[in-house]
């Protein structure tokens, strides 16, 4: 003890994970009310339509139950019976086959916690949703991106080629896919889904939009035992802020991820309002067939404008390559008017918006801007 030097500065970086410390940095979006602000226009005079939120909101029911929930001050159950329960009522599935988590997010991170040593690789297919890449990063992961086609629609062959080549000892352990794809809109086929799933690799399918689509794999995991399917109530039934998702796993998993789980993952508050939303699923429907609707809608207006050119999707938002003029500059004059989408320039997604689905009166203000600009 002699021999250490106590209460000399300790340069804490150096203590860090190198990996970790070369990481880059995150560039977080900015809080709705710093944006009101740095505009100069009221919160309310903002049509947000950058995230795939839910215009529409909880469902009053849900208000009313977080209102009138008493017990906010006791831990929630580690075990999620009821909100288990009730996705097992509302899914058809096996309760002992489901978990839940603060957000699909959550789940994505705690499948890379169950699945991979530093080193192990996973496939990605962008463009996509950046978490599968960012979770996986954070175990040390390899990344192996097999781009899109440029309709982003999957490469399967370029995909099996990495569980064949002989030179490579360690194949893929995740393939994450996501039906609809973030940020196109487009579904992968059951015929795409089920030549995936002999592949010898959890198949994450992410389905955070399935309810904007009709169609999804849920009923694929009864025959299959390396699939996984990751839903939300984030975009649906407008809960993004309370963060409640939930997944369905093989059976001979779910032993292993209740190990690593954190006793209290979802709060009171979203197990409260999930159990909610099942429970006033008319109400949520009704607005789940507004934004459908909606989206048709402003697909057929967008292709109006000579310099958008919107790709069909069947989620609750509208990619568009922006031709002949420069979209970062579209974006930015957008948000001077208060209209919030978002833009995208990298590889596959060259001059690019998603525009998110929102009330009809959004729609109305968004095409009244890309009139003026
Ligand atoms: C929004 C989104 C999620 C995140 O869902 P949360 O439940 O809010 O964490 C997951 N996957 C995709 C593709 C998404 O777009």
């Amino acid at each position: 003890m002699s021999q250490v030097s106590m209460g000399q500065a300790c340069d804490i970086e150096t203590l860090l994970r190198p990996d970790v410390a070369a990481m880059e940095e995150y560039t977080p979006i900015l809080p709705f009310e710093v944006l009101s602000a740095r505009l100069g226009l009221p919160p309310e005079r903002i049509v947000k339509l950058d995230a795939n939120e839910n215009p529409y909101g909880p469902s009053p029911k849900t208000l009313a139950a977080l209102a009138a929930f008493p017990y906010h001050n006791i831990y929630p159950d580690p075990e999620q019976t009821a909100l288990r329960a009730g996705l097992s009522r509302y899914l058809g599935i096996p309760a002992d086959r489901i978990l839940a988590g603060a957000g699909a997010d959550e789940l994505l991170d705690l499948i890379c916690r169950l699945f991979l040593y530093p080193g192990d690789a996973v496939i990605v297919c962008p463009p996509t949703f950046g978490m599968y890449r960012f979770d996986a990063l954070i175990q040390g992961a390899r990344v192996v991106e097999i781009s899109r086609r440029d309709d982003f629609t999957l490469d399967l062959d370029a995909i099996e080629k990495h569980f064949v080549s002989p030179d490579d000892a360690h194949p893929p352990k995740i393939v994450f896919l996501t039906s609809p794809n973030n940020p196109d809109g487009g579904l992968i086929s059951q015929i795409a889904l089920r030549r995936l799933l002999r592949l010898p690799a959890v198949i994450v399918m992410d389905e955070a939009y399935t309810e904007f689509a009709g169609e999804s794999a849920l009923m694929v995991t009864h025959d299959h035992s390396n699939l996984i399917v990751l839903r939300t109530f984030s975009k649906w039934a407008g809960l993004a802020g309370l963060r409640a998702g939930y997944g369905v796993f093989p059976a001979a998993v779910m032993r292993h991820l209740w190990k690593i789980k954190q006793p209290y993952n979802v709060s009171t508050a979203a197990t409260v309002a999930a159990l909610a939303s099942l429970d006033d699923l008319a109400y949520l429907h009704e607005n789940v067939r507004r934004l459908i609707a909606e989206r048709e809608r402003l697909q057929r207006e967008l292709g109006r404008f000579d310099f958008l050119q919107p790709f069909p999707s069947r989620a609750n938002f509208v990619l568009c390559r922006v031709i002949g003029r420069d979209a970062r500059f579209l974006k930015q004059s957008l948000e001077r008017r208060g209209i919030l989408v978002r833009f995208f320039d990298r590889p596959g997604l060259r001059s690019c918006i998603r525009v998110s689905v929102g009330k009809p009166e959004h729609t109305d203000a968004l095409l009244t801007s890309l009139r003026e600009v």
